[in-house]
């Protein structure tokens, strides 16, 4: 069986690769539930926000060396709980943290090892090199597109879901820039039957 293969699939409904990768954790607010369960979990996550094609490697690596990737997980979960601890605190105007701007700057050190610009087909591209022999190469595009979403106007779009347990951060591109859920499947369906059941019992 090709591990490659997992029937769990993450909501990508952040529009930023840094908030989707900040909300593999569900009911964030309540009962918190860790999407990132092992190492595997990881490489999933990569695969299916565009990140990873091909990460067969990666299983690999972290199938021989569990310990290894037992620390790249907890190393992307400290990671990503400093992302959602920078953009929460963007969205709800309070002190940016210093110790997760502290561990961004790390990994975007650490990102920019791996990273070179190169010149293909007549066009500058940013290339990462061997992602599929670093446990943790999932962490460099991620720093990278947190860093870039953090410098551009599109940070003032930057919302958290509206459903109270939620938490869910995600950028809102709508014209009028009313959206209020983070999937309106998910959440927006979900308040709106418990306002719809509260409403027919009070009657
Ligand atoms: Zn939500």
């Amino acid at each position: 069986m090709s591990q490659a293969q997992t029937k769990f699939k993450f909501d990508l409904s952040g529009g930023n690769l840094a908030l989707d990768f900040a909300n593999t954790v569900s009911f964030r607010l309540t009962d918190a539930t860790e999407r990132l369960v092992d190492y595997n979990h990881l490489v999933f996550f990569g695969m299916q926000s565009g990140v990873y094609s091909f990460p067969e490697h990666l299983f690999a690596i972290a199938g021989e060396s569990p310990g290894l990737g037992k620390s790249s997980l907890q190393k992307a979960i400290q990671f990503r709980e400093a992302l959602y601890a920078i953009f929460s605190a963007v969205v709800e105007h309070r002190a940016i943290p210093g110790n997760a701007l502290a561990l961004l700057n790390v990994m975007l050190q650490e990102a920019a090892e791996h990273g070179r610009l190169a010149y293909r087909d007549r066009r500058f591209v940013w290339e990462w090199m061997y992602m599929d022999s670093y446990l943790d190469s999932l962490l460099w595009p991620i720093a990278r597109a947190a860093a870039d979403l953090l410098m551009s106007d599109e940070i003032q779009n930057v919302r958290i879901c509206a459903a109270k347990d939620c938490g869910w951060l995600f950028v809102d591109r709508t014209k009028n820039r009313r959206r209020r859920w983070c999937d309106m499947k998910v959440c927006g369906n979900r308040v709106k039957a418990r306002r719809h059941y509260q409403r027919v019992r009070a009657e």
